[in-house]
């Protein structure tokens, strides 16, 4: 099959052919239809979050069952499934606790870069490739846990499901399952891309009366509007937290969270909500940077400062439920999709994804 592997840091992809081996037990062949390009591939490619190489990277995505391994019983060959990166065991303390999203065998699958029996199912002229994530969505096929795919509903194009599976579970889970914003509540929402945005629609979505967005990028603000921000704020030309205590009568909002992972944007945040009120950090900061808030403030404002991974996903429910508002016209997700491009157009898709070009690049199968 083909696929893009990465060989060394700081270098393109090589799309070449490779070999898969079949899937073990609980594993699942996956014919890829799509995959999202995403900034998280983009920190392994360069090196600011290292991994094994050879890598086949690639988290986001969806596509049609080819074959299962032993001792499957949730997908049969033919059906369409979106991927989760995090796919639950069920069974170690974080899944027994709910919180699947910070499953220890998933924690352990992605430093590794093997699958849940610390074997590869990638070769190439008999050398091992290493998995991402437990996915590998780089290519046209690809071996997953039988707990990576939720059944994707008829009539949902894989193109924008996929994107379910990082970009928009992420932002919507923030808002939905960390926050639990409730209608009529105040929402503020730094950066507007692909993560961003989502949480931008999920805040409109369960009918907060503000929702503010903050850039500093004027067709990503447009963008904002277009997913249910009531006022945008160019952190270039206007100072952020001045102009939300403006628009919210001096006392700040009830929810802001932050989808940049930067000292700046986590510390204008936490002084741009109310007493009481919670900052969720969504973005991944650089190793090494430190976000400082005046230690006073933790016991006489009472504020939150927490952290959102993968927007708390309880993938089985999660996503199902998302496609469901897709469904209803309440959740865009086909908007997000702002170019396509073939496997052997990665290079470039990277390249657009850096330049700021698009919402969501997806390589189609
Ligand atoms: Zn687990
Ligand atoms: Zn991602």
């Amino acid at each position: 099959m083909k696929a893009a592997v990465m060989y060394e840091p700081k270098k393109d992809f090589v799309v070449e052919e490779i070999e898969i081996l079949p899937p073990k037990s609980k594993e699942v062949l996956i014919r890829m239809a799509a995959s999202g390009v995403c900034r998280s591939d983009y920190a392994r490619l360069m090196w600011e979050r290292p991994s094994v190489l050879p890598i086949v990277l690639g988290h986001e995505g969806a596509g049609i069952v080819e074959k299962i391994g032993a001792g499957v019983t949730r997908v049969k060959p033919g059906d369409k499934v979106m991927l989760t990166w995090a796919a639950p065991c069920g069974v170690c303390h974080s899944c027994q606790t709910g919180k699947y999203n910070i499953c220890a065998e998933a924690v352990r699958e992605r430093t590794s870069c093997t699958m849940r029996d610390g074997t590869t199912r990638l070769r190439k002229g008999g050398r091992e490739i290493h998995h991402f994530d437990a996915l590998s969505t780089f290519a046209e096929y690809a071996v997953v846990n039988e707990s990576a795919c939720i059944i994707c509903p008829e009539g949902v194009p894989l193109t924008s499901a996929a994107l379910i599976g990082c970009a928009v579970m992420t932002g919507i889970g923030a808002v939905w399952n960390t926050a639990r914003v409730n209608p009529g509540s105040t929402v503020a929402v730094t950066g507007a891309g692909g993560v961003g945005l989502n949480s931008i629609q999920a805040a409109a979505c369960v009918s907060a009366s503000q929702v503010i967005v903050i850039d500093v990028d004027e067709q990503k603000l447009e963008f904002a509007k277009q997913f249910g921000a009531t006022t945008v704020i160019n952190a270039k030309s206007e100072n952020p937290v001045e102009r939300v205590m403006e628009l919210t009568n001096g006392s700040g909002v009830d929810f802001a969270f932050d989808c940049v992972g930067s000292p700046k944007t986590i510390g204008q945040l936490w002084d741009a909500v109310r007493p009481g009120g919670t900052v969720v950090v969504v973005g991944v900061a650089p190793v090494g940077e430190n976000a400082s808030i005046p230690g006073i403030q933790l016991a006489f404002s009472e504020k939150i400062l927490r952290g959102s991974l993968y927007g708390e996903t309880r993938p089985h429910v999660d996503f199902a439920r998302i496609v469901n508002l897709y469904q209803l016209k309440k959740i865009k997700l086909d908007e997000l999709v702002t170019k396509t491009y073939k496997l052997e157009e990665i290079n470039q898709a990277f390249a657009d994804l850096i330049a700021g070009k698009n919402v969501r690049g997806v390589i189609v199968y």
